[in-house]
């Protein structure tokens, strides 16, 4: 009996579920075999601080993190979590909704209903699962969602998890945007979401507008303020803030990854009923609960940049030099003025940008090399993003940094 079930396994042809990536593996071996470190393997030997690591043994200033406020390394953030640890050991090893809510998920909730001036925070894991359990549990089958086309991938991952019709339009274009609108039957369930800054270009999306006409058609908004929390709007809230329409956005999802310097993801809003998508929102009811530790280390983050003007001030100045700089050397940028902490030097392919990348990296400069699908039209990118901790000695020392290796490359 044994012998036959061997048999009959071992007769059938496996089918390889991975080969549908072999074109992927393809353009990977190419592009090693061209002599190139792989950019998608970098490893940090040991990280100096919010804008130095050792990386392949190199002292190499990061101008590739989210770490826009350079927060990491803030001594009450540190210490925060240091005594969280001790106090609540490493893990909740539960959901939040079972024995994962500790002290500081309470505080670090509490910090961001203080931080949005809003009545409602919930926090998750990551920002991805931030985005994957708010959209999809908001917005299900016979309702539609109405999405900028170069949304991030929670965001559509969010909307396919929750079979809801997806109508994307044009990038940042707000007629684009009535357009779809207006064709969308009369009464049905609409969520519009859109992007404070997106994280490709660094462009800011035209918030004023588009909530403006949401709003005339019915449509609840949900905005991702993931790359502007901290350092854009009066009070760091985000582009919704500084465009004056926080107020009518819903929904508001952000991350811990970036301007605080931890990791985890939330939504804050004002709607009366929000507290009810504790209990149905399967990303955040099905997975353990955040560690104490980061919990009590975003706290202290987030309490600590509503307080952070200086800071601000200075990781836009980086921005302006930066931008001015790259764009006076002669690079093509993603936009024509700074719009945000990240500047995208578009390169002419993928080969080039991945030999201009290694070039930079071998000057000691780690920036993001970003291609398709992350990145809009098929471009390869090297993004930039700066911190609030580079100094301006650092950021003229990366502009040296991009004139020789863009000379070297020829792409300039
Ligand atoms: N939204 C946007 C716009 C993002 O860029 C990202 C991450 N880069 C996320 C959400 C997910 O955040 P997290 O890293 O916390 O999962």
């Amino acid at each position: 009996m044994a012998t036959s079930m061997t048999e009959t396994l071992s007769a059938a042809e496996p089918v390889d579920l991975l080969a549908k990536f072999d074109p992927i593996i393809q353009t990977r071996e190419q592009l090693l075999a061209a002599g190139v470190e792989d950019p998608f393997n970098l490893v940090m030997e040991q990280v100096l601080s919010p804008t130095r690591a050792i990386c392949n043994g190199r002292d190499t200033i990061l101008l590739g993190t989210y770490n826009y406020m350079g927060m990491t390394f803030d001594p009450d953030v540190i210490a925060a979590g240091k005594q969280a640890m001790e106090d609540f050991g490493a893990g909740t090893t539960g959901s939040r909704v079972l024995n994962g809510t500790f002290r500081d998920h309470r505080d670090v909730e509490a910090a961001l209903r203080d931080f949005y001036d809003m009545d409602h925070a919930m926090v998750f894991s990551t920002g991805y699962q931030a985005n994957l359990g708010i959209i999809s549990t908001l917005a299900g089958k016979g309702d539609y969602i109405i999405l900028d086309i170069d949304s991030h991938a929670s965001i559509y991952d969010g909307c396919a998890m929750g079979k809801a019709e997806v109508v994307p339009f044009k990038h940042n274009d707000v007629e684009a945007l009535e357009k779809r609108l207006k064709r969308i039957p009369e009464g049905a369930g609409k969520l519009v979401v859109l992007e404070g800054v997106y994280s490709m270009m660094g462009d800011v999306a035209p918030l004023r507008e588009m909530v403006r006409i949401a709003k005339e058609h019915g449509a609840m908004v949900l905005v991702d303020e993931a790359h502007s929390m901290g350092f854009i709007g009066e009070h760091g809230r985000g582009v919704a803030e500084a465009q004056g329409v926080i107020d009518d956005v819903d929904f508001i999802i952000g991350t811990f990854s970036k301007s605080v310097g931890t990791v985890g993801g939330f939504c804050v809003s004002n709607h009366p009923k929000f507290e009810v998508l504790r209990l149905v929102c399967r990303p955040y009811v099905f997975t353990a609960a955040l560690p104490p530790s980061v919990m009590a280390s975003s706290a202290t983050s987030i309490r600590k940049l509503m307080h952070g003007g200086n800071k601000r001030a200075h990781l836009w100045e980086n921005s302006r030099t930066l931008h001015k700089g790259l764009r006076d050397l002669g690079f093509k940028l993603g936009t024509d003025e700074p719009q945000s902490a990240i500047i995208a030097v578009i390169m002419p392919d993928l080969e080039r940008g991945a030999m201009m990348w290694e070039a930079l990296l071998k000057e000691g400069l780690y920036v993001n090399l970003a291609r398709p699908p992350a990145t809009p039209a098929g471009m390869t990118l090297l993004r930039c993003s700066l911190c609030a901790e580079h100094s301006a000695e650092q950021v003229q020392t990366i502009l040296g940094m991009f004139e020789r290796a863009g000379r070297a490359i020829g792409i300039i």
